[in-house]
C-alpha cells in the first residue's frame, strides 16, 4: 500500500501543483482585466448617452437670456462663473468648457486665465463627429486638463449674434478620475484578496482531482509491473487500448512478453543442454568403456593372447573409436547449426551428379549389406540452387539410414524429378519402416525408434541435422513410410534456370 502511494514522486507533484497555481492565477488576473476594461467601457458609453444633451441644455437654457459673450466681444465671465460653479456643485465629476469654432478654450473655470497662461485647443473632429450622430455614437474627446488624455464628454454648437463656437463638457474630470482611481484600488485589493484565497482553494481540489486522474492509469500499470516483478510472469495491463496511457500499457504488455519468450526459450536452451550432456555422456561412456575394456586385455593378456585374438580385439577398438569421432563430428555439426552459425553458400548445381558421386561412395557398403542401390531416371540432368556440401551432408544422412535400416536383399532408389519451379528429391527404401506414431517426431535430436527388431544403429542426430539444412534452405522435408515396407524421405529444392 505504501509503495503504491509513491507511483508520482513528490517533486513531480510539486511540479504539477506550480503549474496549476501558475495557470489558474494567470486565468484570474486576465479575467479581471478582461472584466474591468469592459465594465469601464460600458460605464463610459452608458454615461456618454445618458449626458449626451447635457451642453444642448446648457445652451437652450442659459443663453435664451443672457449671452455668453459682452459687448466689447470678451466671455462673460460672470454668466460662465455662475453657471459652471452650479452644474459642477450638482456633479462633481465634470468638467464645463467654452470653445471658439475652432476648438480654442476661450473660457473654464477649472483652468488658470490669466495673461501668462497659454493658450490651449481641443481637436474638433471628436466634437463635430459627436454633433454630427446626435450623440449616439461612442466617442472620446481631448482632456485639457490633461493632455493626451482622452475622455467621454458632451458637446453642443450655438451661434449667437454671429459668434460661434462650443460648450464642451468633459464627463470624466480631474474629480471623477480622483475618485474613481482610489475606489479602483481598494476595488482590486479586495479583488486581489479573494482572487488569492479562491485560486489556493481552486488549485488544490483541480491539483488534487487531477493526480488522481493522472494516477488512475499509473497505479493500475505500476501494481500490474509490480506483480511481474515480484514473479507473477502472467500480469499484463487488461484491455490496454482502453488506457488514457495507452503506449506505455501497450509497451509494458509487449515488454512482459519478450521476457516470457525469452524465458521460455532460454528454458528450452537450458533443457536441451542438460539433455545433450546427459546423451553425450551415456553415448560416449560405452564406446569408451568398451575401448578401455579392450585395451586393458591387450596389455595385461598380451602375451597369452594369440594374434588372431589381438586383431580381433583391435578391429573391436578401432570400430569403436570410429563410432567415438563419428559421434564427436555429428555433435560438432549439429551444434554447429543449432546456434545459427552455418550460413548456407548458395550456388547452382547438378543435383543428379551430386547423386551419382554419393551412389558411387555408397556403393560398397550397399554391396556389403546385398542392398541395390540406384539413382532412378538417371540420364536428367537437374539443376538446383543451393548450398552444395550442405544438400550433399543431408544426402548422405538419408542415403546412410536408409541403408541402415533396410535388410539384405532390399533396395533403395533416389529419384530426382522436376516439378514447375522445384527439384523433389526421393530417397526410399524397402526397410523396416517407422511406425505411424513416431514419424512426428524423427526429426527431433535424440529421437530414436525403439524397436526390438533393429538394435540401436546411431545417436539420432542424423535427421535432425537433415532439418536444420532443410531449414536454412527454407525448405521441409517430408517423410512416408510404412512398417516393414519401406519409408520415402521427399524434399523439394528450387530448380535453377539456364
Ligand atoms: P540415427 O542416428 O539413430 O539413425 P537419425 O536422426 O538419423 O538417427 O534417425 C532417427 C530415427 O529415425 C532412427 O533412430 C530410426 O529409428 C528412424 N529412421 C530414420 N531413417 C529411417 C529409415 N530410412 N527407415 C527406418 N527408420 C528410419
Amino acid at each position: 500500500m505504501s509503495n503504491q502511494q509513491k507511483t508520482l514522486t513528490p517533486r513531480l507533484v510539486k511540479k504539477l501543483w506550480l503549474v496549476f497555481v501558475f495557470l489558474i492565477l494567470l486565468m484570474g488576473v486576465s479575467y479581471i482585466v478582461i472584466t474591468g476594461y469592459f465594465a469601464n467601457k460600458y460605464y463610459q458609453e452608458t454615461t456618454q448617452r445618458l449626458n449626451a444633451e447635457l451642453a444642448n441644455h446648457v445652451i437652450e437654457e442659459k443663453f435664451q437670456s443672457a449671452s455668453p459673450f459682452l459687448e466689447d466681444g470678451s466671455v462673460n465671465k460672470a454668466l460662465f462663473g455662475d453657471l459652471m460653479h452650479d452644474m459642477m456643485a450638482v456633479n462633481r465629476g465634470i468638467e464645463v468648457y467654452l470653445l471658439n469654432k475652432t476648438g480654442q478654450i476661450l473660457y473654464s473655470v477649472v483652468l488658470d486665465h490669466g495673461d501668462n497662461a497659454p493658450e490651449q485647443s481641443v481637436s474638433l473632429a471628436p466634437i463635430t463627429s459627436f454633433i454630427q450622430n446626435d450623440g449616439k455614437d461612442f466617442v472620446l474627446g481631448d482632456d485639457p486638463r490633461n493632455p493626451g488624455e482622452q475622455k467621454i464628454f458632451s458637446a453642443a454648437q450655438f451661434n449667437i449674434d454671429g459668434r460661434e463656437g462650443y460648450i464642451y463638457i468633459v464627463l470624466e474630470g480631474v474629480e471623477f478620475q480622483l475618485v474613481s482611481s482610489n475606489l479602483l484600488g481598494q476595488y482590486f485589493a479586495k479583488l486581489g484578496i479573494r482572487a488569492v484565497i479562491l485560486t489556493t482553494f481552486f488549485t488544490a481540489l483541480v491539483g488534487l482531482l487531477s493526480i488522481w486522474f493522472l494516477t488512475k492509469n499509473l497505479r493500475l500499470i505500476t501494481g500490474t509491473i509490480r506483480r511481474f516483478q515480484e514473479g507473477d510472469l502472467e500480469a499484463r495491463v487488461e484491455n490496454p487500448e482502453k488506457s488514457d496511457i495507452e503506449v506505455f500499457a501497450k509497451s509494458f504488455n509487449d515488454m512482459a512478453d519478450t521476457i516470457v519468450g525469452n524465458l521460455d526459450k532460454m528454458k528450452s536452451v537450458d533443457l536441451l543442454r542438460r539433455e545433450l550432456i546427459a546423451n553425450v555422456s551415456h553415448d560416449l561412456r560405452t564406446p569408451l568403456a568398451v575401448l578401455k575394456g579392450y585395451i586393458e586385455t591387450l596389455q595385461m593378456k598380451r602375451d597369452s593372447l594369440t594374434e588372431n585374438e589381438k586383431q580381433e580385439y583391435l578391429k573391436i577398438t578401432h570400430g569403436n573409436v570410429n563410432k567415438l569421432s563419428k559421434l564427436i563430428d555429428q555433435l560438432f555439426e549439429y551444434s554447429k547449426l543449432e546456434a545459427e552459425q552455418v550460413t548456407p553458400i548458395k550456388e547452382p548445381f547438378s543435383i543428379t551428379e551430386l547423386s551419382h558421386d554419393l551412389i558411387a561412395k555408397f556403393k560398397v557398403l550397399a554391396d556389403q549389406k546385398k542392398i541395390d542401390l540406384h539413382l532412378e531416371n538417371p540420364k536428367e540432368n537437374s539443376m538446383v540452387f543451393a548450398d552444395v556440401s550442405l544438400v550433399e551432408r543431408a544426402l548422405q544422412n538419408l542415403i546412410e539410414n536408409a541403408l541402415k535400416y533396410t535388410p539384405a536383399n532390399g533396395k533403395v532408389t533416389l529419384s530426382i524429378q522436376r516439378k514447375d519451379k522445384n527439384v523433389e528429391i526421393n530417397i526410399t527404401d524397402t526397410g523396416n519402416g517407422i511406425p505411424i506414431n513416431e514419424q512426428p517426431f524423427i526429426f527431433d535430436r535424440y529421437k530414436q525408434v525403439v524397436n526390438k527388431d533393429t538394435k540401436k544403429q546411431g545417436y539420432g542426430l542424423g535427421l535432425a541435422i537433415v532439418k536444420k539444412i532443410m531449414d536454412l534452405h527454407d525448405t521441409t522435408i517430408t517423410v512416408l513410410s510404412k512398417p516393414r515396407e519401406g519409408s520415402s524421405f521427399i524434399f523439394n529444392l528450387p530448380a535453377y534456370q539456364i
